[in-house]
């Protein structure tokens, strides 16, 4: 499970590097304190994007915890998620939080054209509205960007069971966390 877990945390490391370098050459950014994306309440994510985050509480020992919170809650806005967080934005484990997360407002996907679009928010492509263009017409003249295809392809390869299907995000945290506790549950590793 640790081994899985590093594969899927260098996977992100290998996409933030990416995401940083768009960000570098587009100007393209976050409001500060924003995390609106966050409060959409149809996010759905895979179980393995989440595994790094289950190993986490389960070092922390809070695992239980959290999965007690999530069994308890039926709300469909993100957990992790805390509106009263000062600082560049809501995510209380901006660290952890999954490849859906990542990729939201920094990647592209292929339109029915066959065009590359940019696949952010309103308010970037609003407020930012020039710089979203120059880059929207750099992605047409071969400037690349993370693909969220591509990149959820390279978390298949990792595992495929733990990513055949996509849940809504709580169910998809929570699901991780059962499969981290039950992994450990017949062995006896210590964390
Ligand atoms: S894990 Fe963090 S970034 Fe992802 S939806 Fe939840 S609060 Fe937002």
């Amino acid at each position: 499970m640790e081994e899985k877990a590093a594969e899927v945390s260098s996977l992100f490391t290998r996409l933030d590097a990416e995401i940083a370098a768009f960000q570098g050459w587009s100007g393209l950014h976050c409001q500060w304190g924003c995390g609106k994306c966050c409060f959409k309440p149809d996010i759905e994510a895979t179980i393995l994007e989440f595994i790094p985050f289950a190993l986490h509480l389960k070092k922390e020992k809070k695992a239980e915890d959290w999965l007690e919170r999530l069994k308890k809650s039926d709300a469909s806005v993100c957990l992790i998620l805390n509106p009263t967080q000062g600082g560049a934005g809501m995510c209380s484990q901006y660290q952890h939080r999954g490849l859906i997360c990542r990729l939201f407002g920094y990647s592209a996907r292929t339109n029915k054209y066959g065009q590359k679009e940019i696949i952010t928010c309103q308010i970037i492509k609003t407020e930012q509205e020039t710089s979203f263009m120059e880059a929207q017409q750099s992605l047409n003249s071969g400037r690349t960007i993370p693909g969220m295809s591509d990149y959820y392809m390279q978390l298949r390869g990792i595992d495929f069971e733990l990513t055949k299907e996509v849940y809504p995000i709580n169910l998809a945290i929570r699901k991780a966390i059962e499969t981290v506790l039950q992994y450990y549950a017949y062995r006896d590793e210590v964390l």
